[in-house]
């Protein structure tokens, strides 16, 4: 744990979920880290490549089938936000499971900024992940 911490603050700007050397920008954190793309992937959403940011949101709101990706999609993105950053301050180690609980109960806990007619197939959804 500690040896993670210091790692991190030794390399500065790079992405600490994935640890593969690579600088954490918002495209690489939120669209290309193997950590993240494994949980896009358990939302059933995948990231078009060489395509950018517009680009990939676009593209990825098509192939969602639901008429609510944005609200996932936003509280996709703060959950990956949060575990990074629980990993950074906390110590606390990414895990897909742990974070698809998070999902699940940041989603339930935002329902009331959904659109009312939309919760129906929300829970639905989630029931089914
Ligand atoms: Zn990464």
């Amino acid at each position: 744990m500690l040896r993670r911490r210091k790692k991190f603050l030794q390399e500065g700007y790079n992405c600490v979920l994935c640890q593969d050397g690579i600088e954490e920008t918002v495209e690489h954190l939120f669209f290309d880290c193997p950590t993240s793309v494994s949980r896009w992937f358990a939302l059933g959403i995948t990231w078009s490549a060489n395509a950018n940011i517009h680009q990939k949101i676009y593209i990825a709101k098509q192939g969602f089938g639901q008429p609510f990706f944005m609200e996932i999609f936003l509280i996709g993105a703060w959950c990956i936000w949060k575990e990074r950053n629980g990993l950074i301050f906390d110590n606390k180690v990414p895990c897909i499971a742990t974070w698809k609980t998070s999902f699940k109960s940041e989603v339930a806990d935002h329902l009331i900024r959904i659109k009312q007619n939309l919760h129906p197939s929300i829970s639905q959804w989630l029931h089914a992940l």
